[in-house]
């Protein structure tokens, strides 16, 4: 193991976190090499400093650096609720179509779109209701 290696090691070093053999390597390489024992020393006192110091990040800091990002970040999960409940909402509008199909039976779509007439202003159903099977809305 080289020196850039050895000292690439040093902060797990210090946490014990090296699986045991790299960890004996390392020790080894220290035992044998004045330079990164040196070097390591170094790290043993600044590990020393952090933990007698601990930082305590302030209470708004989160806020702050939201505050700050461009745009609103949404995290990971609600992109995957948002496309689950597209799928649901498209699955059961299909089971619904199915079921007022089957209920008026075939050649009567018609009846279909009058269950919609009755939906609020600007809603779905209400576009639905005016759609025009023959020429299209437009859309
Ligand atoms: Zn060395």
């Amino acid at each position: 193991m080289d020196c850039r290696t050895v000292q690439s090691y040093f902060s797990a070093y210090l946490d014990r976190e090296l699986p045991p053999d790299q960890e004996d390597l390392v020790s080894r390489h220290l035992a044998a090499c004045p330079a990164c024992r040196r070097e390591y020393q170094a790290w043993q006192h600044l590990w020393e400093l952090l933990a007698a110091e601990p930082v305590k990040a302030p209470a708004d800091l989160s806020a702050r650096v939201l505050e700050r990002l461009p745009g609103r970040v949404r995290p990971w999960w609600r992109h995957l609720a948002l496309a689950a409940s597209l799928l649901v909402g498209v699955f059961l509008g299909g089971q619904l179509g199915v079921e007022l199909q089957q209920s008026f039976g075939p050649g009567q779509g018609e009846i279909v779109w009058e269950v919609f007439e009755e939906a609020p202003a600007n809603s779905l159903g209400a576009m639905l209701a005016s759609y025009d099977l023959e020429n299209g809305n437009g859309l």
